[in-house]
């Protein structure tokens, strides 16, 4: 199996190239060309860091950051010689968070999207947990989002979203239409760090839902601001 180390070539050979706008998130790389690593975990968590010609690789057409080419190449391997493994996490505490806590609102959030989307409402939920900086001059940190929306024919009706901060990898932000609506560190995190621990607690468990409910309560709020949920589960007028 030969190993490619070609450069990236946009707009030719086999892959996607998607480009980034804020430039090499590589240490000390100040290169404004580069492109989106390709990487995708077997949770769906998306790496999405960007590299310049120099600091991605190309693994079947495919362009990954240095540390998942090498990865890439490992998952190749194996499934050339009839042991496929499954692509390892993202090493990023910001990302598990992230993917945590949007798995732990989908049940709740899918129900009422659902109920909300009526029949003129189309449901957008993509379970992918994505990687995304807020500003081209990298002043601010990336983050990562998992998102929620009802979509109307004349666009979003209702956009939520979790996030995780790179620089702040224990609080989870839940932005609803573009604001802020809450921020908590979750009580999990603020005992023992990321992930929810292997054996809960009884008191740790009744945490852990009431801290889900009361994003789902701003949720709730936010959506009676805009008319929906009325009696019923019907949607109502849009204020
Ligand atoms: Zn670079
Ligand atoms: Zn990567």
């Amino acid at each position: 199996m030969a190993k490619t180390t070609a450069r990236p070539q946009p707009g030719g050979g086999a892959g996607e190239w998607v480009p980034a706008l804020g430039g090499c998130d590589h240490p000390g790389c100040g290169a404004a060309e580069a492109y989106r690593c390709h990487y995708v975990d077997r949770r769906q968590v998306e790496c999405g860091r960007a590299g310049c010609r120099d600091h991605l690789r190309i693994v079947d057409g495919h362009g990954y950051c240095l540390r998942h080419a090498s990865i890439v190449e490992v998952l190749r391997m194996a499934a050339a010689r009839g042991t496929p493994l499954l692509p390892p996490d993202l090493d990023s505490r910001a990302a598990s968070l992230g993917l945590t806590v949007s798995r732990g609102l989908e049940p709740g959030l899918g129900a009422r999207l659902r109920r909300w989307a009526g029949l003129h409402h189309s449901i957008l939920d993509d379970p992918t947990v994505r990687y995304g900086r807020p500003d081209r001059a990298r002043v601010e940190q990336g983050r990562w989002e998992r998102v929620w929306a009802l979509g109307s024919r004349n666009g979003y009706l209702l956009r939520v979203l979790i996030r995780v901060e790179d620089d702040r990898p224990e609080l989870v932000v839940l932005v609803a239409d573009g604001v802020v609506l809450h921020q908590e560190v979750p009580p999990w995190i603020s005992r023992r760090g990321p992930g929810f621990p292997a054996a809960e607690s009884v008191e740790a468990q009744a945490e852990r839902l009431a801290f889900f409910e009361r994003l789902l309560a701003v949720v709730d709020a936010h959506a009676s601001r805009l008319g929906l949920g009325g009696p019923g589960g019907r949607p109502g007028p849009i204020a």
